[in-house]
């Protein structure tokens, strides 16, 4: 059975006794799903222990968005990761942030637009609470899910920035049947927003054929105008970018990805993919 620490003296204590083994960790908010389970499993080939964090991060929240309603679900999420993770770190909000936390991380390059046009207090928050991680238990690799394919690219010019001992791996989008990214946001969608949902994905493939014909601004406004038709009531981007980069570009030269943000009723939906 993992070991559950919840302060990050148990945590360094508990990491300490595991080396000179390689340690993988995993952060989550955890409502862990199949997508997480996967990042386990790449962690798992690139170390010998699987350190999984959970922890919803109320700095990463604005404060009309969906910090209380977000589900909490530790029982059921040590049962899905059973024996996958040697430990699991789940601390309070006043472990992370204790009375007087005044250090905040702001990572420029790849925060700039996207996410951060619609939550402009998203990267800081994510940015401050991943260092704070990766520096307690400082990992030999820590992986990230491609779904928040912007906050990959945020971590790992973090950890290039402050000198992490860290390597930070991508790992693939893991999607239902019918190609929906799983998220643990997916809980809040109705039967029919659920169906709404499952076009994301598909025009985002559609946007991509667009794209490959060579006017990258016409097929983000073609994207943008059938997420309306699909039925999803805002949508906040479809947008072709460097993938390396997330510079804006006006044609398919190097690797490019898709992304995209909507919302069907009080759920926020993103996904993006790699064009070419
Ligand atoms: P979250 O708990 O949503 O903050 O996500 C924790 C980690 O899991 C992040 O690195 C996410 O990118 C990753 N993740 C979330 N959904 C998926 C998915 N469908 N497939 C693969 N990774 C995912």
């Amino acid at each position: 059975m993992p070991q559950l620490v919840s302060t990050v003296t148990d945590l360094r204590r508990a990491i300490a006794a595991l080396k000179p083994a390689r340690i993988a960790m995993v952060p989550t908010m955890g409502a862990l799903h199949a997508g997480h389970v996967s990042l386990v499993a790449e962690a798992k080939k690139h170390a010998d222990h699987v350190v999984v964090s959970i922890f919803v991060n109320p700095t990463q929240f604005a404060p009309h968005e969906d910090f209380d309603a977000y589900p909490r679900t530790l029982e059921s999420d040590l049962a899905r990761l059973g024996d996958a993770a040697a430990i699991i770190f789940a601390p309070t909000a006043r472990e992370m942030y204790p009375d007087g936390h005044a250090t905040t991380i702001t990572v420029k390059g790849p925060s700039h637009g996207l996410e951060t046009d619609f939550r402009p207090q998203f990267f800081s928050g994510v940015a401050t609470v991943v260092a704070k991680i990766l520096i307690a238990a400082s990992p030999d690799v820590a992986v990230f899910g491609e779904k928040d394919y912007q906050q990959l690219l945020v971590v790992q010019r973090l950890a290039r920035d402050l000198a992490l001992p860290t390597s930070v791996l991508g790992a693939p989008t893991l999607r239902e049947a019918d190609g929906l990214a799983m998220s643990s946001r997916n809980a809040y969608l109705s039967p029919t927003e659920r169906g709404v949902a499952a076009k994301l994905n598909l025009i985002l493939k559609d946007v991509i054929a667009a794209a490959q014909k060579g006017d990258l601004r016409a097929a983000e406004t073609a994207g943008i105008d059938a997420l309306y038709k699909a039925g999803f009531e805002h949508v906040d981007y479809v947008a072709i970018r460097d993938a390396a980069t997330l510079d804006h570009i006006i044609a398919l030269e190097h690797p490019a990805r898709v992304l995209a943000a909507a919302k069907i009723g009080k759920t926020r939906l993103i996904d993006n993919m790699a064009i070419g």
